[in-house]
């Protein structure tokens, strides 16, 4: 299948949810969340109809998919291994999501959303442990140190992400030092810092039918 090409504001207003997909504009006046917050298309704004159990299970599914940027295949491949440790299968997921590459580096406020993050990834700015690591499904480890690469330390969009990431904070699970360009993971992430309304439970029992 492939990657979700069209315009990622109608993406906010199909899941009813500012889902913080293009960066700094989503906290602007400019978001097109706050100017009309009913789905796309001509039943946009019909009245809600009873939604069925399966309807709000896919739904779920579908926005959790879409604020980590991840395709159906994969998304499925992620709960298989949540399903299979130990633990809550749903809290396994969301912790296997937040540990992708791409995330963490949103996350330590090297990138303004996951989408620029995929992108610094995938062109060789970022190191794990000394190593360049250009998959954004990596999975980051108790202890990696992440980093940029000394020439991208002068990347406008970098430092412009750095200055703007007060307005969401680093989650517990990271510490991270902006002047070297450095994050470091402290500790598993954690299901409490997850701020978006997620409903984890749907997914598990729409996967477990
Ligand atoms: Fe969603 Fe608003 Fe960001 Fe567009 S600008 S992606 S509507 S939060």
């Amino acid at each position: 299948m492939a990657r979700y090409r069209g315009a990622s504001c109608r993406l906010c207003r199909r899941e009813k949810l500012k889902l913080f997909l293009k960066g700094e504009r989503c906290y602007s006046d400019n978001c097109a969340f706050e100017r009309r917050s009913y789905g796309p298309g001509q039943h946009g704004q019909a009245r809600m109809r009873k939604v069925s159990d399966y309807a709000m299970q896919l739904r779920e599914k579908q926005k959790v998919r879409r604020i980590y940027g991840v395709l159906e295949d994969q998304f499925r491949k992620y709960f298989k291994m949540a399903d299979r440790s130990k633990g809550v299968t749903g809290e396994n997921l969301l912790q296997l999501l937040e540990r992708r590459l791409d995330n963490t580096i949103y996350r330590l406020g090297f990138a303004n959303s996951r989408n620029q993050a995929r992108q610094l990834v995938r062109h060789n700015h970022i190191r794990v442990n000394g190593v360049k690591v250009n998959i954004p499904s990596f999975l980051v480890s108790l202890n990696d140190e992440i980093t940029v690469v000394e020439k991208s330390k002068k990347n406008t969009a970098i430092a412009e992400s750095i200055e703007s990431v007060a307005r969401r904070g680093i989650p517990s699970w990271l510490t991270v030092d902006h002047p070297n360009f450095k994050g470091t993971v402290k500790t598993m992430p954690v299901r409490e810092e997850l701020t978006l309304p997620i409903q984890e439970q749907l997914i598990v029992e729409l996967y477990s039918k």
